[in-house]
């Protein structure tokens, strides 16, 4: 284990178990239809690929780079678009792939905005989710894990842009981030 994880919350087995589980409800869901696949950056990078070699049918892919969060472990609350989707969302199936829904801010602002630009529909998946945190809710039609209040880091998620490689969910020690 990593020297600045306090503890392991997912292993690396675990989320395997649980996105096949994803990838084959998906898969049933969208029997017939073509789905766009939109990623977060650069959180859900890793859910993302996982997730896409799970699901048995046609896919796109794109990404979107937005978040309401600097380097700071609190949410600003504002909505930043830096790289804005490929693909023209109108009349198609979108899935957004995220990697966390902490307050749901993001979120929030993201599916409006995706209807708004005439997609046939929205949804959501997110491998993980933290509801003791929620200020908005956000429908989230395919969810991961429910985890607690605690930043966590791996599996695509980082601090700082470090640890998104470990393969694991862990959390992080305080002393790391309050430094
Ligand atoms: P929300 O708008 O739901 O508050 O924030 C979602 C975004 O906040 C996520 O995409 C992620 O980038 C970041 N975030 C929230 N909680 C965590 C956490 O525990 N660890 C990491 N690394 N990022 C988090």
């Amino acid at each position: 284990m990593h020297q600045d994880i306090k503890e392991i919350l997912l292993t690396e087995e675990q989320i395997a178990a649980r996105v096949h589980e994803l990838g084959a409800q998906i898969t049933k869901d969208y029997a017939g239809k073509t789905i766009l696949m939109c990623g977060i950056l650069k959180g859900a990078v890793t859910f993302f690929t996982d997730l896409a070699r799970c699901i048995d049918g046609p896919v796109y892919f794109d990404f979107m780079s937005c978040s309401s969060y600097g380097s700071s472990t609190t949410s600003s609350g504002v909505l930043k678009i830096r790289k804005d989707l490929d693909n023209d969302v109108k009349d198609k199936d979108v899935l957004i792939v995220e990697d966390i829904i902490d307050t749901g801010v993001t979120l929030s602002h993201l599916v409006p905005m995706l209807k708004e630009r005439g997609a046939r529909s929205v949804k959501l998946a997110t491998l993980l989710s933290k509801p003791a945190r929620r200020q908005v809710e956000v429908p989230v039609d395919y969810n991961g894990f429910e985890i607690p209040d605690a930043f966590v880091v791996g599996y695509g998620l980082d601090y700082d842009s470090r640890y998104r490689n470990l393969p694991y969910i862990g959390i992080l020690k305080e002393e790391v981030y309050s430094k």
